[in-house]
């Protein structure tokens, strides 16, 4: 395996608090693991303080970049450092980071360099006495704020400002509340919000909007488009000399990214996770015999996985019981991934902008619900890195790459549901490349594939939730484990999933929810 240096990213989170004059970040607790690093950076006009949160054995010096009037960090990494590069000149062309490729672009751009970046990130940029937190297309590194009179906090995770804010805050009517956290907001998706430190005032720039417009191409060129698009995500997503490993399920979505990275590589690992309820066992280790990828199954029972359910919360901030129902076996894999830190590609996301959940064949309805999700995703968090650093692992997820997603969003209706199959377009620019049974493969999700849909009402329903009401009480089940884990900062290890489904189940009972 590469060296750590090599194959993860120099930060997985940050802390930072910008501030005219110093002072330290208190310490905090993270789900993201990791070593934290303190650093302060003092510029002319005021001084940036952090914890970094990085992975053990590799410091995080190219997280940070600074000169005499701007600091910057960043959390995460970039993906189209070469083509930064070719813009800045050759003077600049000697990679020293992605914090110092930042610097450098914001230097000739200002606020917009952001708008050239594809990438995972998050960064905070103290700046004359402004500071920018700008998130990536996705904000699949979630970013939370809190500021008051003279002091802007940012943090990759809500909970650690717990306590940051209160009523002197200043309010960001761009940005959406975070539930219990007096003074915290999220930072949008695609965003960069320039905000005053003495002021508190935010301008917010977008920087990246789901297009709205619909490509028409004819079948080659819209396969071949796909397949070089997803080639390049993936090439950007494996470090060199690095073995990656990809968390494969058989379908389609992690099928194609195993047999692209593999290509990549020369060789990868994979692995699978099933429960005692159900696997995709037999239809991932067919793809893994195919490409001859270094193959591990992973079982957790049932009981095991809903017991992950606090951890996905805390890691995942978010409220949505159905996210939330994705993640958890993943988080669960995650988990029972020991050894050392991983950089791990995943098959996640691929079904949003081709609806692959559509299972019918009229277009309008295809296209109403690409619209409505590509509108609705921000704030939820599914792609948030936390879910795998949570256990010390770097996750990436190709389908989400900048370029990716505006060519599968752009492209017309018809090009994704065609023959009466879903997702047509990915499954034919993988064809080839994979067993035909793979290739033909009806998508099933993860919560399906594992069973955690069906442990989960089980679990409710056990209880005494009655059918009809199963839906609202796994609504307040992930809603009383936010408040737990992250409002109240309990540690998820001592919150016990089986005890708060018993007090839910109990109000729906007494009419009191
Ligand atoms: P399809 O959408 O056609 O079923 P898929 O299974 O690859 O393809 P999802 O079901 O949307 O995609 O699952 C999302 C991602 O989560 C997968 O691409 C894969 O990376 C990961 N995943 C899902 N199920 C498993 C599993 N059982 N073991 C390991 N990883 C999984
Ligand atoms: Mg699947």
């Amino acid at each position: 395996m590469a060296s750590p240096s090599q194959d993860l990213p120099a930060a997985f989170g940050f802390l930072a608090s910008a501030r005219p004059s110093g002072g330290r970040v208190p310490p905090a607790v993270f789900a993201t693991r990791g070593t934290h690093t303190g650093v302060e950076l003092s510029l002319r006009e005021q001084t940036l303080g952090a914890t970094l949160v990085h992975a053990p054995g590799l410091p995080p010096d190219s997280a940070q970049a600074r000169d005499t009037d701007t600091a910057v960090l960043i959390a995460g990494e970039i993906y189209n450092r070469d083509d930064l590069y070719s813009v800045l000149g050759p003077k600049t062309g000697q990679p020293g980071g992605d914090a110092q490729l930042l610097l450098d672009l914001l230097r000739r751009y200002g606020p917009h360099a952001f708008r050239l970046v594809n990438g995972r990130f998050a960064a905070v940029v103290s700046t004359g006495r402004r500071v920018l937190l700008a998130t990536d297309h996705a904000g699949s590194v979630p970013l939370y704020v809190c500021a008051g009179p003279g002091e802007v906090t940012a943090s990759t995770e809500a909970k650690t400002l717990a306590g940051h804010g209160g009523p002197r805050g200043f309010p960001f009517a761009d940005a959406r509340r975070v539930r219990g956290l007096p003074g915290v907001y999220q930072v949008p998706a695609g965003t960069v919000m320039d905000i005053g430190l003495d002021s508190g005032t935010a301008e917010t720039h977008r920087t990246w909007a789901p297009p709205l417009a619909r490509r028409i191409m004819d079948e080659d060129d819209a396969v071949a488009a796909v397949r070089t698009a997803l080639d390049r995500a993936v090439g950007a997503r494996i470090a060199p000399g690095g073995t990656p490993l990809v968390v494969l399920s058989g379908g389609i979505d992690s099928s194609g990214v195993a047999a692209l990275a593999h290509r990549a590589a020369g060789s990868i690992d994979s692995l699978s996770m099933g429960t005692d309820v159900s696997d995709e066992f037999v239809q991932a280790r067919a793809v893994a015999d195919h490409l001859g990828t270094r193959h591990r199954e992973i079982t957790v029972p049932t009981a095991d996985l809903l017991r992950q359910l606090p951890y996905t919360v805390w890691a995942a901030e978010s409220e949505d019981p159905h996210i939330i129902e994705y993640l958890l076996p993943l988080v669960a894999l995650y988990r029972a991934l020991d050894g050392p830190a991983r950089r791990v590609l995943t098959g996640y996301g691929a079904d949003i902008p081709l609806a692959g959940m559509h299972r019918e064949d009229r277009l309008p309805n295809l296209d109403t619900a690409v619209a409505y999700d590509m509108a609705t995703y921000d704030g939820l968090n599914e792609m948030s890195p936390v879910l795998s650093t949570l256990s010390g692992h770097w996750s990436t997820h190709p389908y989400w790459d900048r370029d990716v997603l505006d060519l599968l969003v752009s492209l017309e209706a018809g090009l994704k549901r065609r023959y009466g199959r879903d997702k047509w377009v990915l499954r034919a620019a993988m064809a080839g490349l994979l067993p035909e049974q793979t290739v033909t493969r009806p998508k099933l999700g993860v919560h399906e594939g594992s069973g955690t849909t069906s442990s989960f009402s089980l679990l409710l329903l056990e209880e005494g939730v009655p059918e009809r009401s199963v839906d609202m009480a796994k609504q307040q089940v992930v809603r009383e484990l936010f408040d737990r884990t992250v409002v109240a900062g309990q540690d998820p290890g001592e919150v016990s999933t089986a005890e708060v489904v018993r007090s839910v189940a109990d109000r729906l009972e007494r009419g009191v929810a």
